[in-house]
């Protein structure tokens, strides 16, 4: 298709074909009786990404699969965001070697394997985790060469409606063009008012990731997610593990049955547990903190000592020097960016997703927002089913949950079942002498509809995708149990359930 400028010796082909040959968009400029041609500069793009997270990433291999011309800017110096370099992958490759390292100090002498002079080579362990990373990490740069998504290394500042400024890591200064931009600027660790983090002894996950030597005393404050994932490494590897958590309860709003069952499993293993309690203050002295903490009620006073202080009590979305104010996009009272549910910020060719904005903050729902984004822009349309998106606690034995807690089923007054199953009745589970836990089923009484399933046990962060699967499908409990499972296996139990 050719757009005549008639009062001007130019043209621009917005697109066109000769044969099978695709030419690429470009301005055509008349000279006397020669045709000069400009294509696009390599500073245009159909689509910019800030942010090479998993959201991020996977909006810009997906944009250009969609034949965007696609370039995703990111500061770190390497790709995967948070998740790859100091979030899922790091934590997963520590959570794994530290429950080997435990089972075969531990258990294995049970199991008929006898070992002996079982050691820690702490050093030899962060290298594999380093490993690990960098592998990963390299395969995303590698998955952007092979789709084609320009790599641009710095900092991303909005400075127009469709102008990125980048502040490259070489020292380089670059403005850079886009017809639609997605924001994925992920987020970083809440801080504690009060307790400053030098990422040796006050540390944020991040530094709870690397530690030089395993700590005599760990204090974690917070026991959501993240605190009992490093809080159970830490423990593994000898620590004296003690978890401080202002709720009464853990596990960050998941099933009270199942955060109960939790809690009792993880106190069995030797973690302690301050619920209900407040962390005031911490000072340090001679190699230890001293955290002062208070019923979160008020009253009863104690001071608490460690040599390694873990503070993770949430995260909170990253929009430093981001340059929104620039072209007016809005953040809510909690710093996340406002959207609405095509993932529109306050400019409709502004998207934004993943942690930077509402809802989880999970590696998958931001990747699956990144697609639906990149969805919106290319066709118009774009899904995310935010009732059918997994969350895993990889402990173990691990937690996994999708759709509604039986709390918030009984809240909305709707007529619900539950089913469960336990793995002291499974057959695979107790072979392998490795049965604590269970699964639980919610449905509607009414359509038995499943609602919502929680499953504390071995391998039910691979388990859940079964359930997943059966919501996004909309499946009865019924269905879950008409379908044959393979005998022995972990599975079965959610047959059983059903
Ligand atoms: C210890 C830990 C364990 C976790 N474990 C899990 C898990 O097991 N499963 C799970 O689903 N989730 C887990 N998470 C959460 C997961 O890491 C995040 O939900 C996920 O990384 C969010 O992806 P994102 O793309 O939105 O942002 P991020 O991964 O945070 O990526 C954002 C990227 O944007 C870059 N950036 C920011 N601003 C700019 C700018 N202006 N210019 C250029 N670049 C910029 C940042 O450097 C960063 O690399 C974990 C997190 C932590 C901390």
């Amino acid at each position: 298709m050719y757009k005549f400028l008639p009062s001007r010796t130019s043209f621009f082909v917005v697109s066109n074909q000769i044969g099978n040959k695709v030419i690429r968009p470009a301005t055509f400029t008349l000279i006397g009786r020669r045709f000069y041609v400009a294509t696009p500069t390599d500073k245009e793009f159909d689509t910019i990404v800030i942010g090479g997270g998993p959201g991020g990433y996977v909006a810009a291999i997906k944009a250009a699969q969609l034949g965007l011309k696609t370039a995703c800017i990111e500061k770190r110096g390497t790709l995967g965001g948070t998740c790859l370099n100091i979030g899922c992958i790091p934590s997963k490759a520590l959570l794994n070697n530290s429950h080997i390292y435990h089972q075969t100090k531990h258990e294995l002498k049970e199991r008929g394997i006898d070992v002996s002079d079982v050691k820690l080579n702490l050093g030899a362990m962060m290298k594999a985790k380093e490993k690990a990373v960098a592998g990963l990490t390299r395969g995303v740069e590698g998955l952007f060469k092979k789709n084609k998504v320009t790599y641009v290394k710095g900092h991303g500042k909005l400075v127009g409606l469709n102008e990125i400024e980048v502040n490259g890591l070489d020292g380089n200064k670059t403005t850079l063009k886009a017809k639609n931009i997605i924001i994925a600027t992920g987020s970083e660790p809440t801080p504690f008012k009060g307790l400053e983090v030098d990422e040796k002894q006050i540390v944020t996950s991040t530094g709870a990731l690397s530690l030089e030597k395993v700590p005599e005393k760990m204090l974690v404050i917070g026991g959501g997610i993240i605190g009992l994932e490093l809080g159970s490494v830490w423990h593994r590897l000898g620590a004296d593990v003690t978890v401080v958590e202002y709720l009464g309860s853990i596990g960050a709003g998941m099933d009270g049955e199942s955060a109960k069952s939790f809690l009792r499993l993880l106190q069995k293993q030797g973690l302690k547990f301050k619920l209900n309690t407040k962390v005031v203050d911490a000072s340090k002295k001679n190699d230890i903190v001293y955290v002062n903490v208070e019923s979160a009620k008020g009253g009863d006073k104690e001071t608490l000592e460690a040599d390694v202080v873990l503070v993770s009590i949430g995260r909170r979305p990253y929009t430093e020097n981001l340059g929104l104010e620039n072209v007016g996009i809005e953040v809510d009272e909690r710093g996340r960016i406002k959207i609405d549910s095509q993932f529109h910020t306050s400019q409709p060719h502004i998207f934004c997703i993943g942690d930077v904005t509402y809802g989880a903050m999970l590696a998958h729902k931001a990747e699956e927002e990144g697609i639906a984004a990149v969805e919106y822009i290319k066709s118009g349309y774009g899904h995310v089913n935010y009732d059918a998106i997994p969350s895993v606690i990889y402990t173990h034995p691990e937690v996994a949950w999708c759709g509604k807690t039986e709390e918030v089923v009984k809240e909305s007054k709707k007529p619900y079942r539950v089913g469960t199953f336990p793995f002291a009745a499974n057959s695979r589970a107790r072979t392998n002498d490795d049965s604590e836990g269970f699964v639980k089923i919610i449905s509607d009484s009414e359509t038995d509809q499943v609602l919502g399933v929680h499953i504390i046990g071995p391998n039910a962060g691979e388990m859940i995708g079964e359930a997943v699967l059966a919501m996004e499908y909309g499946a009865s409990s019924e269905d879950i149990a008409r379908t044959c499972h393979a005998h022995p296996t972990l599975s079965e139990a959610l047959k059983e359930a059903g």
